[in-house]
């Protein structure tokens, strides 16, 4: 079997306070093996106006701090810190587009469970296209209800973006991509719909718009919050509901949303056709306004951008390692 050729990573990343080249992790991280760790995952977008701007790094960067929290690992820098890490990242990578990484993990100075090593914090970045395909985001995607429920907030720390967590979403997604879905839907303990493996999910019945609450044991997602702002600032009814799998079936619209999938329609769910079995109007124009957003084009939401200012220069010295 051929291997999967390697992405082709940016050259420097942020590691505790300094740009690295190809930076590298021990075999020993303690991480790696037991999966506590916190992590995030960032767009900068370019603007139309020329620059770069990054969506929503305050709120990502606290989301950070927040898992880190969540697993009591301890974080050796400021929010301020890792923000402007961000940004460094990006503009020493000569990037005007890009996916940022951050990242909190336990090192290799300690082993075994009970070990508490020192906390580190990386930031990388990469190019990352539309998440679920360039066609998803305009025709809509095909998704499955995962026979994994969504890990429950008795046994799992569900509001943190923790990277051990991941596993769920990982056996749901799979299951999902190996019986021919593009993406899988997943239900809690209780049986509500909760979210996406890496999504939150938006359903839209007789003009009405329901998310599930985070009470249902969701990721408190950044883009979910946008959404439902611009939803409101348009006009429409947003309501956080609880709903099951034949609500979903039967609804008007469905989409899915997230830094990475931005906001992706939903065409079929379990083989039933959503609506007319396209992307949704009221979908596309909540997509097309979030798009005009991230690019700077809408200036009632200019706070949610922070520009990467190409006359600045990273603070910290490049590749001292
Ligand atoms: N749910 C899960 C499980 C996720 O991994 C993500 C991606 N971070 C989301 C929802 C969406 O969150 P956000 O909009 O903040 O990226």
């Amino acid at each position: 079997m051929a291997a999967a050729a390697p992405l082709k990573y940016p050259e420097l990343t942020w590691v505790d306070g300094t740009l690295v080249s190809h930076a590298k992790v021990s075999i020993f991280t303690h991480s790696l093996h037991y999966g506590m760790g916190a992590f995030e995952g960032i767009r900068a977008y370019r603007q139309t106006n020329g620059g770069t701007s990054v969506f929503r790094l305050r709120e990502h960067v606290r989301r950070l701090f927040e898992s880190a929290q969540l697993c009591m690992m301890e974080m050796p820098c400021s929010e301020d810190d890792v923000a402007q890490a961000c940004l460094d990242v990006v503009r020493a990578n000569n990037m005007s587009e890009a996916y940022l990484r951050p990242l909190v993990f336990f090192g290799d100075e300690a082993m075994g469970l009970g070990a508490v090593p020192r906390t580190h914090v990386a930031v990388a970045c990469w190019v990352w296209g539309a998440y679920l395909g360039e066609e998803g985001l305009r025709r809509g995607i095909r998704a499955k209800i995962a026979s994994f429920p969504r890990m429950s907030s008795v046994a799992f720390l569900t509001r943190g973006k923790i990277t051990g967590q991941y596993v769920n979403s990982i056996l749901a997604k799979r299951e999902a991509v190996l019986a021919g879905y593009d993406e899988a839907i997943l239900l809690n303990a209780a049986g509500n719909v909760a979210e996406a493996s890496g999504e939150n999910i938006f359903l839209i019945r007789g003009g009405k718009i329901l998310t599930p609450p985070l009470s249902a044991g969701i990721l408190a997602g950044i883009t979910r919050d946008s959404l439902m702002r611009i939803a409101r600032d348009k006009g429409l009814k947003v309501e956080e509901q609880l709903f099951n799998r034949d609500e979903l079936y039967l609804a008007d619209e469905v989409f899915l949303c997230g830094t990475a999938a931005e906001v992706t329609p939903v065409r079929e769910v379990d083989n039933r056709r959503i609506g007319s079995g396209a992307a949704g109007p009221i979908t596309l124009a909540l997509q097309e306004t979030f798009f005009r957003i991230t690019r700077g084009e809408d200036s009632a939401y200019r706070a949610w951008l922070t520009p990467l200012d190409a006359s600045q220069h990273p603070t910290v010295a490049a590749s001292s390692s």
